[in-house]
């Protein structure tokens, strides 16, 4: 095998080499994905866990290429943050989810997920702004989520950019909550609008007692506070009877909807899950 290595070194070489020409190519595409009209946003419904009743939708972007299919945002969204392109193609999401949520029931929300990225120059309370002004949606409908990994290099600053977005009238919701470092003196000082418990905890508190306990500390601390609370990735009735009984409020998963394309949600006011 040790007579092998150079072979072993030029075939690795050659590997990573496809590897880079394959990013490049990707990249090179995804350049043009916002001018070809090749993004895509889908929308998964929120709803109280007490009635059903829808309250809004979360926007998810897919990117549908001719050559490569619909490719999904965790293989485009990393990309689209090394390169610097998630500043358009966070523009191009914020401004199409605001025009679709006009179409929309007045009583009922969008939430727009914002990457670390997107908030790390005030500019970006313009472009909020601007997308706002553009569709005619009142600021009490948008919701922006963020994820705790956003407060890790300049949290001072960060937080800050947070308030002006939030004196704009747009709610804030904490994302992943659980999942990354650990903010709770955060969450003390920022006044985010609601804790969305990640999809690992709530699948995971029927089977766990670490995971009940965690989703537990989440509800109460939240009751403290004041906080909204909504469970991600709700796919079972047995999901929704645990996180009922220990007080969350609101909930988002397949057992619900998934995600659809705008034209598929006319129909959605309430969904069948009273206790
Ligand atoms: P996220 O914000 O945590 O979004 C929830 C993800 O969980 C979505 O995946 C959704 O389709 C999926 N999901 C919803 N309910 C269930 C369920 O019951 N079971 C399971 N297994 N999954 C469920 P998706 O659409 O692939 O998005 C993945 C991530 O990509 C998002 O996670 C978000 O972090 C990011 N993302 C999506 N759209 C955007 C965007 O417009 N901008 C930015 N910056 N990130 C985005
Ligand atoms: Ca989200
Ligand atoms: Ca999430
Ligand atoms: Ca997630």
């Amino acid at each position: 095998a040790k007579a092998d290595g150079r072979g072993c070194f030029k075939l690795y070489a050659e590997h990573m080499d496809t590897a880079l020409r394959e990013r490049r190519a990707m990249e090179g595409e995804l350049r043009s994905a916002v001018a070809n009209g090749e993004l895509e946003l889908h929308y998964q419904p929120l709803a109280e866990i007490e009635d059903g009743r829808v309250i809004g939708f979360e926007a998810l972007v897919r990117w549908n290429n001719p050559r490569r299919g619909q490719v999904p945002p965790a293989k485009f969204i990393p990309l689209a943050e090394e390169t610097g392109m998630i500043h358009d193609i966070g523009d191009w999401v914020i401004r199409q989810a605001c025009r679709d949520a006009t179409g929309w029931p007045a009583h009922m929300k969008v939430s727009v997920n914002l990457s670390g990225k997107q908030l790390t120059s005030f500019k970006m309370v313009q472009r909020v702004l601007d997308a706002l002004h553009e569709s005619g949606l009142p600021p009490q409908r948008l919701e922006l989520e963020v994820t705790e990994s956003v407060l890790i290099n300049d949290p001072e600053t960060t937080l800050e950019l947070l308030r002006n977005l939030r004196e704009l009238g747009v709610s804030i919701a904490l994302d992943d909550f659980g999942t990354g470092y650990s903010s709770l003196s955060y969450l003390v000082r920022f006044p985010f609008d609601k804790l969305k418990i990640d999809s690992s905890f709530v699948q995971g508190a029927a089977e766990s007692p670490e995971n009940l306990a965690i989703v537990r500390s989440i509800l109460s601390l939240a009751g403290y506070l004041n906080i909204t609370t909504l469970a991600e990735g709700i796919e079972t009735r047995e999901h929704i009877e645990l996180l009922r009984s220990e007080g969350c409020q609101q909930v988002q998963g397949f057992l619900l909807d998934k995600p659809m394309p705008q034209n598929a949600l006319h129909q959605f006011s309430r969904y069948p899950i009273a206790g």
